[in-house]
Order: C-alpha cells, then sequence, then structure tokens
C-alpha cells in the first residue's frame, strides 16, 4: 500500500488516484504534422524509468487535481518533487 502526499488534501491512500504519466512524456505541440509511425511512438513506447522519475496523479477520488509526485520505480518510495534528485 502506497500512501500519496495530497498538497491539497495530506496523505492519503493510493487507490485514491489515478496515474497520469511520467512528466517528461508531453503531448507533441503539432500532432497533426506528425507521421503515423511518429504518432504511434508517441503513444506507444511511454518511458518506463527504472529509479526515480516525476509523476502526474489525478487525485480523483479526492479534491479532484492533478498533482506532482516523485516515484521510486524500484520500491514505490515516494518523495516531494522539489527535492534534490540525487544522480539516480
Ligand atoms: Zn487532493
Amino acid at each position: 500500500m502506497i500512501f500519496i502526499h495530497c498538497p491539497h488534501c495530506g496523505d492519503r491512500n493510493e487507490d485514491e488516484f489515478t496515474y497520469g504519466g511520467d512528466v517528461e512524456h508531453r503531448r507533441p505541440d503539432k500532432p497533426d504534422a506528425m507521421s503515423d509511425a511518429q504518432w504511434c511512438e508517441y503513444i506507444y513506447c511511454v518511458p518506463n524509468t527504472k529509479g526515480w522519475a516525476k509523476e502526474h496523479w489525478w487525485h480523483v477520488r479526492g479534491c479532484n487535481r492533478w498533482i506532482l509526485v516523485e516515484r521510486n520505480s524500484i520500491n514505490n518510495e515516494l518523495r516531494k518533487p522539489d527535492e534534490d534528485s540525487g544522480s539516480e
């Protein structure tokens, strides 16, 4: 069980949240200018970082806001995204 800290609601169980993806995986600015292959790569080749990654989470069963979380994918440790991420 993971407790995610929502800056608006405090520590909450992860089942109140929906994962929104890696922060680095941004929607292209001009999707109409992309080829089908480029679009498929954007849709299906999502980051799967081993270690620390900044992620969007939607507090869907709470304040209904998107928050930024930094999570270690190896052990699900969480920390505030503004902390020093070190060299990992
Ligand atoms: Zn919240």
